[in-house]
């Protein structure tokens, strides 16, 4: 990777011109100030004082409400969700945990940090195993009561959350059974998961005479001439299919611990589990990935064949699905802060005031060093400063992650108006945000730039997205039928996996991109199959937020709506949030709609070729 310096020397570098005047770029703090935020070091006392205070109120409240019968009032009722609210905001009981695991992502060497994370998860489990009984036993509330209560003004506050708990508690078992439960879900799930990643990590190819770790290998793919990235990719897979020997048990542990947890608890599809976690519904997810399966598909087959005539290939080789087709933009951190802020700020005012307040505070982490993971992402907690993790290198991809994470950070931030129950919001609505703050800054810089850097521009939004709809989409698809098989016939076999894995991928990318037998061997590594059907998130947050765009685009005033939606947390079901901004997310129809933009780009796109041939 070339220095930040090095690269701010090259000519093609990119300039922005501000269209607005400012206030004045704060003093930017590149690094996260753990120190300052949390504490001092990892012996810091005010740790062991932290755990001791979290410990004591877990055991205070359970001493005090296991002994009373808090269903026996709205009254009561409501004194005993006041003071677990109280605890759930807490932030003695996130504050360590959290300093750890923020360690933890800035140096994934750092055996202090791990060991402490992990006596810290067995004392705070123990703790808050304590306190258990109270929505088991609020659960089992009979029908009438819950009636009653859910229409009493007293409780006003709380319904959406005692909503949702209902609903859930349809699926609660015995406190005895909960208990094992959450003693044996790492090890029957999340350890199998871990154990293959580091097989992944820990293996190495040979390439050009020079050993590579897999992970560095699959991240250096993109960097390489077509025909060097065909070649490293066969290799890559080559050793993926010798991992599938583990990567098989592991899957099949995972899909069998979730089909049976599914079963004791009486789900009935593989998703309702995730539909209910997601605060979203079945019918939500079916219409989704139908549109998706059905328009969706047409138009990725549709982009494929039309870059494999660019490419004057009849078919592309997988691995080259996302090659790009012109230069790259040379864009610095500090030109890419600046595009941000004057888009933040232009949007609304309040946005680019959380971005200047990260960058002055030190929230933001930009550089990679040695140890640091790879990748980016935002990470915040009722009661605690907001992160935005980052390894930012002088190009356009990095400047759209620091507009996606930020978009998370801002809706992160403008929840916190909302009581601990309810400033978390749900995973879909969380990527809907940040693709909103991606495009919007996409759109900025696509109007500064040449025709030939806007077919190029144009050409990697459409890849990008196809990655984000349609492909999560197949592997929503490929994840249910492993599920299906592994119910029905009892297991699969790596090979059989594989096979799926392909098939799906074939269904989204068509005639134009060649998938051969050892590319599905790609389930080996892709960690986001293992997550529970998460996969669908994020089509889900792309296509809302194309709708939201498009009406702030036809008329600024609709920024109101998108703060309405960014400042609601989790105040209310998905479903709900969107409709109070005015999209229904229970009609197909409005996802097969929010593919109209994905149609209008590829259109735009065939006839910019044309120009370019
Ligand atoms: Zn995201």
């Amino acid at each position: 990777m070339l220095s930040e310096a090095k690269k701010t020397k090259s000519k093609d570098n990119f300039k922005w011109h501000s269209k607005s005047t400012l206030p004045k770029t704060p003093v930017i703090k590149e690094t996260w100030d753990l120190k300052g935020l949390y504490y001092k070091s990892g012996k810091d006392p005010q740790i062991e004082v932290d755990i001791k205070a979290a410990e004591l109120a877990y055991t205070n409240f359970s001493k005090k409400w296991s002994a009373r019968d808090f269903l026996a009032s709205a009254t009561a009722l409501k004194q005993a969700l006041t003071e677990y609210e109280e605890l759930a905001g807490l932030p003695e009981v996130g504050r360590p945990g959290r300093y750890f695991s923020l360690r933890q992502s800035l140096n994934v060497n750092d055996a202090d940090a791990n060991r402490q994370l992990s006596l810290l998860s067995k004392r705070l489990r123990k703790a808050s195993d304590q306190i258990l009984f109270f929505s088991l036993k609020l659960g089992k509330a009979p029908p009438d009561l819950q009636k009653r209560y859910l229409a009493d003004e007293t409780l006003t506050h709380f319904h959406y959350f005692l909503e949702q708990l209902w609903l859930g508690a349809k699926y609660h078992l015995s406190e005895a059974e909960e208990k094992i439960i959450r003693l044996k879900s790492r090890q029957s799930s999340g350890m199998w998961a871990d154990a293959v990643e580091k097989i992944i990590s820990n293996r190495q190819i040979v390439w050009k005479g020079k050993p590579l770790h897999l992970p560095v290998a699959l991240e250096t793919l993109e960097l390489l001439k077509t025909k060097d990235k065909i070649a490293l990719w066969d290799k890559l897979m080559t050793e993926m299919e010798k991992v599938g020997e583990m990567a098989e048990h592991e899957m099949n542990a995972i899909i069998l611990d979730a089909r049976g947890e599914d079963e004791l608890r009486g789900y009935k599809k593989p998703y309702s589990a995730t539909a209910l976690a997601y605060e979203d519904d079945e019918k939500s997810i079916e219409n989704l990935t139908h549109a998706v399966r059905t328009r969706g598909y047409k138009l990725s087959r549709e982009f494929y064949k039309l870059k494999a005539s660019y490419h004057k290939v009849p078919a592309l080789h997988y691995v080259q699905k996302y090659e790009t087709i012109g230069r790259e933009l040379n864009i610095s951190f500090k030109e890419a802060v600046d595009i941000c802020r004057d888009v933040f700020y232009s949007v609304k005012e309040e946005y680019g005031v959380v971005f200047d307040t990260m960058l002055k505070r030190g929230q933001i982490d930009v550089f990679s060093q040695g140890g640091k993971r790879g990748g980016a992402f935002m990470s915040s907690d009722v009661g605690h400063p907001t992160h935005v993790f980052l390894n930012h290198v002088s190009n356009f991809k990095s400047l759209e992650t620091l507009a996606h994470e930020m978009g998370h950070a801002i809706h992160a931030e403008r929840s916190k108006k909302q009581t601990s129950f309810y400033e978390g919001h749900s995973i879909i609505t969380a990527e809907t945000a940040s693709t909103l703050f991606e495009n919007l800054v996409f759109d900025a810089v696509f109007n500064t730039v040449s025709d030939r850097d806007k077919l190029t521009l144009l050409h990697d939004r459409i890849t990008r997205d196809i990655a984000t709809i349609e492909r999560q989409v197949a592997f929503f698809d490929c994840e249910l039928e492993m599920h299906n098989t592994i119910e029905q016939k009892g297991a699969m076999e790596s090979k059989e996996m594989a096979e799926c894995m392909q098939k799906h991928l074939k269904a989204y990318l068509g005639a134009g991109v060649l998938v051969e037998p050892k590319d599905g061997y790609s389930y080996v590594y892709i960690p986001h199959l293992r997550y529970g059907f998460y996969v669908y998130s994020y089509a889900y947050g792309i296509l809302m937020s194309t709708i939201m765009a498009n009406h702030y685009k036809a008329d600024h005033s609709y920024v109101e709506q998108i703060d309405q939606f960014l400042s609601a947390g989790g105040s209310a079901s998905v479903g709900d949030i969107f409709k109070s901004i005015g999209i229904d997310t229970k009609r197909e129809d409005t996802f097969l709609k929010a593919l109209d933009n994905q149609a209008k780009d590829i259109a735009t796109f065939k006839q910019m070729l044309k120009k370019f041939k």
